[in-house]
């Protein structure tokens, strides 16, 4: 059946204007719209369903490894920002100040949160006393706000939406030990449910945390070739606890100070899904994500409209009882063909048309989001191989995502024999690097940076000045 043209509103070329494609496509599917405050986006019905998808697989696997969530103030008095000098350092560009509040000047002005690790450590302070009442996990599900340059939906907003974790422990191994199992509960999340292939590693000093000693970064690089951090876990050693004067008695009656760390993802996952999956077609979700899993278009007919109905209906409990999330399009406004478009611009991995005639052979056609194809399948084992199929969809997204990744995956010596191609074409260029500023300064010049250092060593020479390479960086153009 073709496409109602009236109903079609044509996408950017996906492969020759990725980012218009990408502002248009979540515009279309309605993912997100613009905000009347510059910098932030109203999260719309469909894109926070994916979100809330996302936060509960995570929510569920931060309880199972031992944190509790919590909720503290938005506003953070401006002095506790003050109190880390790395941290006022690396924020105050991106701070939003409440100076007025209740018709006056308020004495201390707030900051609203761009991150609460001075909030949660002023209260730790007062909640940690003794090396019993250590390691304290915390998260909270919150909002957040850093005033954004650049502004793009989802990837770089002004208020986002996020999980933080902070966590105090009695010794600096058990710190790290808590900031790498965290990194692993992300790359999980974004292999095993968004089916994007992500990059681990450390961040350089200049590109760390402000106020962290370490910190560890999941990346993915997009269609176009351009790397995201999807979220970061930061080992941020005694210095905070220090700032906030927070001590404990250790199992040797010493007064200690606790090492902390901090661990994040936000509503920027949502951007990497859209720009790692889709096509001219609009948006693919992978199935484990999905907010609609299966929808079921109805093909009816006057004449046929009860019994079509009726066997859908039938259909769509059978599948609902099978923990399958089905949707029924049976709005007899719109012709398949016009339902057919706004399903596969939403992503919708699997969809099903049922007619008449399909009812009485027993079958359905089904059509794969993902790779076009169109089967025919009998009603009776159509459950079953809904579930088969989900996870054949899931396994193959992300293996066109990995294979993408090798395609654009460059091992280059020098800045200058890579310089040219990055700049023109984006991708990841794994290379080698002397630890050294100066050299990674250099990278600016080409608009790129040091995405993360890998535990790996196959370039022998820094890619800036040529002396011994200390180990391999990814480096790439950033969102
Ligand atoms: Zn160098």
């Amino acid at each position: 059946m073709g496409y109602s043209k009236d109903c079609m509103n044509k996408l950017p070329d996906i492969n020759t204007n990725f980012p218009e494609w990408y502002q248009e496509v979540i515009h279309q599917a309605q993912l997100a719209d613009n905000a009347p405050v510059r910098g932030c986006i109203v999260i719309r019905p469909y894109g926070n369903a994916i979100w809330e998808n996302i936060k509960k697989i995570l929510d569920d696997r931060i309880k199972e490894t031992g944190h509790e969530n919590a909720l503290f103030p938005l506003f953070i008095p401006q002095s506790f920002i003050a109190k880390e000098k790395e941290h006022i350092e690396g924020f105050a560009p991106e701070l939003a100040i409440v100076t007025h509040a209740g018709g006056k000047e308020l004495e201390e002005p707030l900051v609203v949160r761009p991150t609460s690790e001075t909030m949660i450590h002023y209260m730790f302070a007062k909640w940690i006393q003794s090396w019993r009442d250590l390691p304290l996990k915390i998260n909270q599900w919150a909002n957040v706000v850093r005033w954004e340059k650049r502004p793009r939906a989802f990837l770089r907003t002004t208020e986002f939406y996020w999980q933080e974790g902070h966590t105090a422990h009695a010794t600096k191994e058990e710190a790290l030990e808590e900031a790498l199992l965290m990194l692993k509960e992300y790359v999980n999340l974004a292999q095993d449910y968004l089916a994007i292939p992500v990059i681990t590693g450390k961040k350089t000093k200049h590109e760390q945390f402000a106020g962290a000693e370490a910190t560890y970064t999941f990346e993915a690089f997009l269609m176009d070739g351009k790397a995201i951090q999807m979220g970061t876990s930061h080992a941020l050693s005694q210095n905070f606890a220090h700032a906030f004067d927070m001590k404990f008695q250790d199992k040797d009656g010493n007064i200690a100070y606790p090492h902390l760390t901090s661990w994040g993802t936000t509503t920027r996952l949502v951007g990497a899904l859209i720009g790692s999956h889709g096509d001219d077609r609009g948006l693919i979700l992978p199935p484990k994500i999905a907010p609609i899993q299966v929808v079921i278009v109805p093909i009816l007919k006057k004449e046929n409209k009860n019994i079509v109905l009726d066997a859908v209906n039938n259909l769509y409990k059978e599948l609902k009882a099978a923990q399958i999330k089905v949707h029924v399009d049976s709005d007899d406004s719109r012709s398949p063909g016009a339902k057919f478009y706004d399903w596969e611009l939403k992503g919708v991995p699997l969809r099903l048309e049922i007619g008449e005639r399909d009812i009485i052979a027993g079958n359905v056609i089904a059509v794969i989001r993902a790779t076009k194809e169109k089967k025919v399948i009998s009603i009776v084992e159509l459950s079953s191989w809904i579930i088969m199929e989900l996870e054949r969809i899931q396994a193959l997204m992300f293996k066109a995502a990995h294979d993408r990744y090798q395609s654009m995956w460059h091992k280059s010596e020098q800045l200058k024999d890579f310089s040219g191609e990055l700049s023109k074409n984006n991708g990841i260029y794994q290379v080698g690097w002397c630890q050294l500023y100066v050299c990674e300064e250099q990278l600016k010049e080409i608009s790129a940076t040091i995405r993360c250092m890998i535990e790996s060593k196959e370039l022998q020479k820094c890619f800036g000045c040529g002396k011994p390479s200390l180990g391999d960086v990814i480096v790439g153009k950033s969102y």
